[in-house]
């Protein structure tokens, strides 16, 4: 009989598994996984960088990177949050690096080594790990937990069900009590019907972007691309937005401000005193709003040869025109393209069945979970991992 059964060898899994070991070494640990790759999830990561974590230590900045946790993660996030795992990655020789923007990677660039080393360390703690096990059921017998694959029941005294996003992790959760929110795609971008931008497919700048008749909304990059809208504040626009964009089937009107700190009216102020000062000028030679060259002489073209007048021969109810346009253009969403640097499942087991000091159930004794199993999700920028690391490093040590 083992003391924990892992059912799942991702990120969580390995984790859960050598934070159990590195706490009390004596114990009986075993891993199951369905496929022949272990932390598959992984090697895919950020591009096949592994976007590791991020540099926002402060778990009260932390927690708001997660449209679903934020409450629960607090209290996890100070016990073990970034500054943590990256100790850890260094303790066992992986050095990282943060970027710019906060995102944490190994130096190495490649997310091999983020694996290499957690397998490593799992096999350094004599943890037992066995692939191709696709587990097909459950069940809580006494005191002890069953795991039933195709020609194999392992027995343990606890059981961690890690499975991601998979239709059968649910399953069990379920089968042994629990309550699963429906699981919806997260971190997409937005396809654009008939869009009239995608020859500047690859632009990308700062624009403030709303989801028309709700209270969603983002400023940040967004990049233009052949089939509508991504890049960072898009995909947390689509991570906060999740569930609403999900019940109307991603059919809505998004709402961009290209001029992010301007209003209406100040768009047109600046307008009229440009009109003012360089009368004699062109709006196709000056770019008041500092936008990317293509981008602005495609909007002053789809007014037709209104604006290809000198400034002061255009009526300033024209202004008026360009100025809505600038502050809230509209585009027409009809779908959406998956991110390919990473994306992650909106939905999974309840949290509030789930005690966030150990990991263990409330509802079944001696049930954990950890990682996107959780209805947790992160925006991008290595925040779904730290849920990973954070959550399994706190079960492992509760066993
Ligand atoms: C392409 C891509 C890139 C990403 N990049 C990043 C990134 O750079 N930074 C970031 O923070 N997040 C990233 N994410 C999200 C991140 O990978 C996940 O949040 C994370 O892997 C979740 O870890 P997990 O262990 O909970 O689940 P998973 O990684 O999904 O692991 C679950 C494991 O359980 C196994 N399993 C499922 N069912 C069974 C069964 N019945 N029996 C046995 N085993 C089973 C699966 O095969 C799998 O190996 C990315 C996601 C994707 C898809």
């Amino acid at each position: 009989m083992y003391d924990l059964i892992v059912i799942g060898g991702g990120p969580a899994g390995i984790f859960a598994a050598i934070s159990a070991k590195e706490n009390n070494a004596n114990l009986r640990v075993l891993v199951l996984e369905k496929s022949q790759k272990l932390l598959y999830k992984v090697l895919l990561s950020g591009g096949g960088r592994c976007n590791v974590t991020n540099g926002l230590f402060n778990p009260m900045d932390l927690i708001k990177n997660y449209p679903r946790g934020q409450k629960e993660l607090l209290g996890p996030f100070y016990q073990f949050g970034p500054k943590d795992i990256i100790g850890w990655f260094e303790e066992n020789n992986v050095k990282l690096k943060k970027e710019e923007d906060g995102r944490i990677f190994p130096v190495t660039n490649r997310a091999s080594t983020i694996a290499d080393s957690l397998l490593l360390r799992a096999k350094l703690l004599n943890i037992e790990i066995l692939k191709n096990q696709d587990i097909e059921k459950v069940y809580k017998e006494n005191e002890s937990f069953k795991v039933f694959e195709k020609d194999k029941i392992f027995i343990s005294k606890k059981l961690a069900i890690i499975t991601g996003s998979s239709a059968k992790g649910f399953e069990f959760a379920k089968e042994l009590g629990h309550s699963v929110k429906k699981p919806i795609p997260s971190l997409f971008g937005l396809n654009i019907s008939k869009f009239t931008l995608k020859d500047l497919s690859g632009v990308a700048l700062k624009a403030k972007i709303k989801i028309k008749g709700s209270n969603f909304s983002q400023k940040g990059d967004i990049l233009i691309t052949h089939f509508g809208f991504s890049g960072p504040a898009i995909l947390t626009l689509s991570s906060i937005a999740a569930r609403y964009l999900f019940d109307k089937n991603y059919k809505a009107e998004l709402i961009v401000n290209w001029v992010p700190g301007l209003s209406e009216d100040e768009i047109f102020k600046k307008l009229k005193n440009l009109k003012n000062k360089k009368f004699q000028k062109t709006l196709f030679s000056e770019n008041l709003f500092h936008l990317p060259k293509n981008l602005w002489i495609i909007f002053l073209d789809s007014f037709g040869e209104t604006f290809n007048k000198k400034l002061k021969d255009i009526p300033n109810n024209f202004f008026l025109i360009l100025s809505k346009k600038l502050s809230s253009d509209s585009y027409t969403i009809d779908g959406k393209t998956t991110n390919k640097k990473e994306f992650v499942t909106c939905g999974g087991v309840e949290l509030k069945e789930v005690n966030f000091k150990t990991m263990e159930s409330k509802i079944c004794k001696n049930l954990f979970f950890a990682g996107e199993i959780l209805d947790i999700d992160g925006v991008t920028g290595g925040f779904n991992f730290q849920n990973a690391w954070t959550t399994a490093y706190i079960l492992g040590q509760s066993i």
